[in-house]
């Protein structure tokens, strides 16, 4: 997208002209749409669980409290549930805001890899054998560390892992595997999961973007956990894939430079 600029010059023995100064805006215009975009998801992410809150509060003074108390528990347990996905909501905008306002801040340090995902591992592992999922980790010790935020690659193997249990039936598998190449270090986080169809892995990194609404909200998801990903993976100078085979399974690649 071109936006030009007309510039009256006056030149030498009084002529005249006008000059089109052109600026290419396609970058700028992106970022605002994608602004605007973000903004009006976030409202309307707000918006649906406020909106139910305040439908059942009403219906609860409007007597359906005394009137049958069975009833009222129900509705009051309808309130906290959509209570605590605000919560998780406004979590994970605040997280994503902050990871955008302080883009060189990170604390990097050489970090020993295999003990985060051990640690990653251990934080999930009751989550997935109450699913009735198996959780795996391995991780050479011969591993180089990484040059990461300890805090913040927590954060990925975490949300990484909790999408797997999330999407991964009964009696599935999650495993982790880490390797090297070259002066890169690689980490996988495979499950035998629900899959990913081809026409929507390209998209699945954008904020709010699921591939079954009805699903993730039902899972407690917000549609923002792979974009935190993404950014912090990338603010480590690293890179993040995924290979899908719906109804098979999903496999995360995360890939970060050897310190
Ligand atoms: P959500 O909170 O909805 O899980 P994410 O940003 O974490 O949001 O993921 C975006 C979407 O990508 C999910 O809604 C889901 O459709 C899909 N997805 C993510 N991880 C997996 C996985 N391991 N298996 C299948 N689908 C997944």
């Amino acid at each position: 997208v071109l936006m030009a600029h007309w510039v009256p010059l006056s030149g030498e023995h009084g002529k005249r002209g006008t000059v089109a100064v052109f600026h290419d805006i396609s970058d700028m215009k992106r970022i605002e749409t994608m602004r605007r975009d973000f903004v009006a998801n976030v409202s309307h992410e707000l918006r649906t669980p406020v909106a139910v809150i305040k439908g059942y509060a009403e219906t609860l003074l409007d007597g359906a409290l005394e009137d049958v108390p069975e009833r009222g528990r129900h509705f009051v347990s309808i309130i906290a549930g959509h209570a605590e996905r605000l919560t998780s909501l406004i979590n994970d905008i605040l997280t994503l805001s902050k990871l955008e306002a302080r883009d060189a801040a990170l604390a990097l340090h050489p970090l020993d890899l295999c003990g985060t995902i051990r640690k990653a591992q251990m934080l999930m592992e009751d989550h997935a054998r109450t699913k009735g999922i198996r959780l795996t980790a391995a991780c050479p010790e011969s591993i180089p560390k990484v040059l990461a935020d300890q805090g913040q690659l927590e954060q990925v193997l975490l949300n990484l892992l909790d999408n797997a249990i999330k999407y991964t039936p009964d009696g599935g598998d999650i495993a982790i595997r880490t390797r090297q190449e070259n002066k890169r270090v690689v980490i996988e986080v495979s499950d035998t999961g629900i899959g990913i169809p081809p026409k929507d892995l390209k998209r699945i990194f954008e904020r709010f973007y699921r591939v079954d609404e009805g699903r993730s909200r039902e899972q407690g998801g917000t549609g923002l956990g792979l974009a935190i990903v993404k950014h912090i993976v990338q603010l480590h100078g690293g890179e993040i894939a995924v290979t899908s085979e719906a109804g098979k399974g999903s496999t995360f690649t995360v890939t970060l430079p050897a310190a």
